[in-house]
């Protein structure tokens, strides 16, 4: 069977989740990545059993995610978080939460090739909120850092972990193409940059793993992050 990893998943109520189900209806199985302030509250509700009605399969059993790693994809390796950010009491005790970490924590537990499928489904941009004109240079790096640069690190850390004929998908908004009012922080940028980035990818990568990168870009629906800015 393929083996999935669906990074953007501390929910049942985003895309992240819902790709994961259909991959397990699909036959594969599923490790996700959770954003380390989501963590503990992700696994409380999975554990007090308030996602089994989303957990359901069609066969009646309840979906089970193969691992539940950390991952704060801004962070390239460990290293580059700040002390502070690293002592902190959702991040101290999760292990390596950096992309490298994650990589070379699926090769420990897996093997050398492991994957098939990743899965990009996160973004947060701090400034969403005000208008592109409002956004401050740090709130629009962040949006850029966290929502699309994170898709370039991860395909060079995963490259080398993916089977030949491995598919990297990630999620945009069409707020990148045409003018969106509400889509602001320097989020349109990012999901322009995450566009621009899946065809040059999908050249590199395609060449150099033999894997497929895409991009689909989803209507909007109200999933935790873009109720907060009413979507
Ligand atoms: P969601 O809140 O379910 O998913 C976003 C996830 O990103 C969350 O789990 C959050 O914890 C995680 N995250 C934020 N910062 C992170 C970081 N630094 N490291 C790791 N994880 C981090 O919301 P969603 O709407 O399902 O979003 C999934 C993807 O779909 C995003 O790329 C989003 O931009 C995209 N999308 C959403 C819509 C929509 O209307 N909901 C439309 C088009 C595209």
């Amino acid at each position: 069977g393929k083996r999935a990893l669906v990074a953007g998943v501390a929910d049942d109520g985003g895309f992240g989740f819902a790709i994961a189900k259909a991959l397990i209806e699909a036959g594969a199985t599923v490790c996700v990545a959770t954003w380390p302030p989501a963590l503990n509250i992700f696994l409380n509700l999975l554990e007090r059993g308030k996602m089994d009605e989303s957990r359901k399969l069609k066969d009646g059993t309840l979906l089970n995610f193969e691992k539940i790693y950390p991952l704060d994809a801004v962070f390239d390796t460990l290293e580059d978080a700040p002390q502070e950010l690293r002592e902190s009491k959702r991040y101290k005790d999760v292990g390596d939460f950096s992309i490298a970490g994650l990589a070379a924590r699926v090769q420990a537990d897996f093997g050398a090739q492991p994957l098939d499928i990743l899965v990009h489904s996160l973004a947060n941009g701090p400034e969403v909120k005000k208008p592109l004109m409002e956004t401050s240079r740090a709130g629009y790096l962040a949006a850029v850092s966290a929502s699309a640069y994170s898709l370039v690190s991860m395909v060079r850390h995963f490259g080398p972990l993916m089977r030949r004929g491995g598919s990297v998908a990630s999620l945009t908004y069409m707020a990148s193409e045409r003018a969106i009012p509400g889509y602001g922080g320097g989020m349109s940028s990012a999901k322009a940059a995450l566009e621009s980035d899946t065809r040059v990818l999908a050249f590199e990568a395609g060449r150099k793993y033999g894997i497929r990168i895409n991009t689909v870009s989803a209507g909007p629906y109200a999933s935790r992050a873009a109720s907060a800015i009413g979507i």
